[in-house]
């Protein structure tokens, strides 16, 4: 059964028991911190499980991408080892929230499984949570009830909490579970061995496909558990593990999802796949990495050195160690592959066509950045080889290994293989010392915040909590504060700082999102005036940040929001739409916003664009939104609009709303944007807009800073007030262009002044130098050891010494003079002299610094010192006549 039918017969199938389909989430999450990445089905759904949020659909299915590389869910060392961990993988899930529970679960995946993927009974086995005392849990009965009327008691078994208990991270939404297992082996092997003695034992021929999470509990900070209100469902299978069973394949990269993958990695490589097992393992690790990159680009994560962007650099680098050190691979090669990649994945992600070119030049950059990275590496480690050898070691030291891998990036992995490849080892004990000093230290740089669990005040009155935001409405209101939590951070720089967040029953203050900045102001009633510092929305939540804790916290309070602040931030947020709607009516339709930060001093928008935008563009954009600015537009704004709607309208920022049946949709003019941030009620408000700088932040995105209102004025201004300053001091004051033309001519001038000078000076050095050579049988010796004063610039004698090496053939040239104070002696020999008298000017230097207590640098051909013992130059004389006897002497 092809893959494309597996999703189809799911999404089907759950579609026909009510389930609403809705299209998976990218799979980089940019509103929950506390993740970098999707790791499983239930992540954007957090807030429903919570009671935070209503949801819009009690039943959904879905076909979530997932990646499983850092924290809590990590399979990173599997991938390519094994034969079904993957990094990237897609989710097949079906969801109740506070709707079907376990009978309908169970009875359903059975169905599901046995009727329409046509699965033999016997092939599959169930695990059910046998309790857990300290959690005060019993064994799930109610499951095992259900199973035991479809199955045979045989093909269950209980597991603990490690096996069946279904925790998202050290604190959240959690639940018993029950896992479905397959059974791959042959017949004569199951008769070998009951199929119950595999189960979670790692067993390449038994593996866990789907997983069935009845979610009911809230894992606190303390570690107990709380009970939720309602009772949840998630289930989740592996599409590339399902796909193994139904196309009776025993790896996940026979499958069609990824053999047509494999097969054009080795075609271009020209390796055969299945013959060696390290190579295998790395085809293997290439496929999978890649496709993990290509998901996440075209969610809109790049490669960087923090957070997110890190651990997709971090799966780049780990395919091209692997590509390195087993199949030979020198120069990048990712980026080819691609395009095969795109071919089989674009069905399911239809905008992957028109972001391939994209997706292929950020692999190729970061591709060839980390190849020069390895080359450099080579070439350090090489160094450290020859150090090693100089005193005599065979182990080299760890401090210069952990440098290597510390600043210049190069892998530990590929320092032990070179290690090993040259007879040496490494000095693991101070490496590893060096490591966790690293450590340690970024642990003090960082800021680890905990947060205690929930302290309620009052109940809310609302059955979800983002239902509490009046903020579009008021900057003022009567409220409640419904609880709180202290939040620590453990940033042992800082010492000491805390903070608590609040919760209010409804509140006035809009939290930092979309790009707009969070509120501030106060909470104040007779005996108490609290300042809110900041506000945030963790996922659905609105959170206050606050330094202390009113007295009477069970009073009510007026919540005034910063009134000036939040009118300049909405101009600068309405200025931006305006901004984005004149980019596309500029640019055109692949314009696409990639960021933004809109604070109550500027904006700062980021957005899809190839090109360098030119200062006739500029005027051109700025001048667009001046006057939409000018014809004081009014806003129209819809709270609740249907989404079909939206996209028929054409409105901007659809891309991340796609599962959402209404959304807000915010109008001026022609400019229509889905958004749920404040704005001025009509543009004119605005006054002026003046576009500060345009850059490109990398490839592909570009950035503009501009200024609205009060703050553009005076800028403005201040530039005024400079020019007619400057018109002052010009010599043409009616015109400072005419002015700037007229200086740059008579500096042109000067410069081919200084330029002749200079060259005339060379001339008549070099003369001055030749003039002192003596002619030996095949050797032209000048030697010019003086303690004369001379103003040369180093450069210049350089140029001087470089250019007489080729002049003059057959070169062997000391010259030394002094300049403040300094000694400066310059040797430069030709190729031949080098080769034939085997004399190496660094050589010769190293000794005539010596004479002169000074330093040195250069090569062979040509070398410098500076030094200050002026008593040292009799000593260079006598050395430079040693090798004129030695020269002399030899022919
Ligand atoms: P395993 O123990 O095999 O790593 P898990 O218990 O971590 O699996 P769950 O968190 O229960 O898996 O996820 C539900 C389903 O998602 C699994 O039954 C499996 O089909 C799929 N799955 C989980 N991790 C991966 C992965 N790294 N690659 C491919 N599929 C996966
Ligand atoms: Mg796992």
């Amino acid at each position: 059964m092809k893959y494309q039918y597996v999703r189809d017969i799911f999404l089907d199938f759950f579609q026909k028991k009510k389930h609403k389909i809705i299209p998976s989430f990218p799979i980089y999450l940019r509103d929950d911190p506390t993740l970098f990445f999707i790791n499983a089905g239930m992540n954007p759904f957090k807030d429903y499980f919570l009671g935070y949020k209503k949801p819009e659909f009690q039943r959904i299915v879905n076909i979530q991408r997932c990646l499983r590389v850092s924290g809590k869910h990590n399979d990173l060392e599997n991938v390519g080892y094994d034969n079904y961990h993957h990094t990237m993988f897609e989710m097949l899930g079906n969801w109740s929230f506070g709707d079907y529970s376990r009978k309908e679960t169970i009875e359903w995946a059975w169905e599901l499984l046995i009727q329409k993927y046509n699965i033999p009974k016997k092939n599959i086995y169930i695990s059910i949570f046998i309790g857990d005392e300290k959690d005060g849990l019993s064994m799930d009965k109610e499951t095992y009830q259900y199973w035991k009327s479809l199955t045979s008691k045989n093909n269950i078994l209980f597991f603990g909490k490690k096996e069946n208990f279904w925790e998202m991270g050290s604190t959240g939404p959690c639940g018993p579970c029950s896992e479905i297992h397959i059974d791959f082996r042959n017949e004569e092997e199951k008769n070998r061995l009951p199929g119950k003695y595999l189960i979670n034992k790692g067993h390449p021929k038994m593996i866990e496909i789907w997983n069935l999470v009845f979610i009911e509990f809230f894992r606190k900070l303390d570690g107990s558990l709380d009970k939720l209100s309602t009772k949840h469902v998630d289930a989740g299978m592996g599409l590339e593990r399902l796909c193994m069973v139904l196309q009776g394949k025993l790896s996940s990269y026979d499958t069609d999802i990824f053999f047509p993958i494999i097969r054009d990695i080795k075609d271009s490589l020209g390796k055969i796949y299945k013959k060696e097992f390290y190579q295998d393992v790395s085809i293997r690790i290439i496929a999978d990495h890649l496709r993990a990159l290509v998901v996440s680009i075209y969610d809109g994560q790049l490669p960087s050195n923090t957070g997110s962007g890190y651990v997709i650099r971090r799966i780049l680098r780990r395919s091209i160690i692997y590509a390195t050190r087993f199949l030979y691979k020198k120069k990048p090669f990712l980026y080819q592959i691609v395009e095969s990649l795109v071919r089989e994945m674009r069905i399911f992600f239809p905008e992957l066509e028109n972001k391939k070119e994209y997706i292929k030049h950020v692999i190729e950059e970061e591709e060839t950045s980390f190849f020069r990275v390895i080359e450099k590496g080579y070439e350090r480690f090489h160094h450290l080889i020859i150090k090693t050898k100089e005193k005599n070691k065979k182990i080299i030291d760890g401090k210069s290994i952990f440098q290597l891998y510390d600043t210049y990036g190069f892998p530990i992995k590929l320092s032990r293989i070179l290690a090993k490849k040259n007879d040496f080892s490494i000095d693991e004990k101070s490496f590893q010392k060096e490591l966790l000093k690293q450590k340690e230290k970024s642990k003090k740089d960082n800021n680890t915040l905990i947060k205690s669990d929930w302290i309620k005040i009052h109940n809310n009155q609302f059955k979800y909590e983002n239902e509490n935001f009046i903020g579009y409405d008021f900057l003022e209101y009567e409220i409640m504060i419904l609880k709180y939590r202290k939040v620590e951070n453990q940033s042992v720089k800082k010492r000491k700082d805390f903070y608590y967040e609040l919760v209010f029953s409804k509140t006035p203050f809009y939290p930092e999102g979309g790009g707009q900045l969070g509120d501030n102001g106060f909470i104040k009633n007779k005996i108490d005036k609290i300042f809110i510092e900041n506000t945030i929305k963790e996922n659905y939540v609105i959170l206050h940040i606050v330094r202390k804790l009113p007295l009477n916290i069970y009073s009510f309070f007026q919540a005034i929001v910063n009134k000036n602040r939040r009118i300049e931030i909405e101009k600068n947020h309405t200025a931006t739409h305006l901004l984005h709607f004149a980019l596309k009516k500029v640019f055109g339709e692949h314009i696409q916003q990639k960021g933004s930060s809109i604070r109550e001093d500027y904006l700062r928008f980021d957005f899809s664009h190839y090109k360098k935008i030119t200062t006739e563009e500029l005027n051109k954009i700025e001048k667009l939104v001046q006057e939409l600015i000018f014809s004081n537009l009014l806003l129209e704004e819809k709270r609740s609009f249907p989404l079909k709607e939206a996209i028929k309208k054409g409105c901007l920022g659809i891309f991340h709303e796609k599962y959402k049946e209404k959304v807000r949709v915010i109008t001026f003019g022609d400019s229509s944007e889905l958004c749920l941030g404040t704005h001025v009620k009509c543009t004119g408000l605005i006054k002026v807009f003046e576009i500060l700088s345009e850059s490109s932040i990398s490839y592909g995105i570009r950035r503009i800073k501009a200024i609205t209102s009060k703050k553009a004025i005076q800028y403005l201004k201040s530039i005024h007030f400079q020019y007619k300053s400057l018109k002052k001091i010009l010599k043409y004051p009616e015109s400072p262009i005419k002015s700037f033309l007229s200086l740059k001519i008579e500096n042109k001038k000067l410069k081919q002044k200084i330029e002749k000078s200079y060259l005339q000076k060379i001339k008549i050095l070099k003369k001055e130098f030749l003039l002192k050579a003596i002619q030996l049988p095949f050797i032209t010796y000048i030697c010019d050891i003086s303690n004369e004063n001379r103003t040369l610039k180093i450069n210049l004698v350089k140029k001087i010494v470089l250019d007489l090496r080729n002049e003059v053939s057959n070169l062997f040239m000391v010259i030394s003079f002094i300049q403040d104070n300094k000694i400066m002696i310059f040797i430069s020999i030709s190729d031949s002299v080098i080769k034939n008298k085997n004399i190496h000017a660094h050589k010769i230097i190293h000794k005539m610094a010596d004479y002169i207590h000074g330093k040195y640098w250069g090569k062979s051909f040509f070398s410098m010192a500076i030094g200050l013992n002026i008593d040292g130059l009799s000593l260079v004389l006598k050395e430079t006549k040693e090798y004129l006897k030695f020269l002399k002497n030899e022919d």
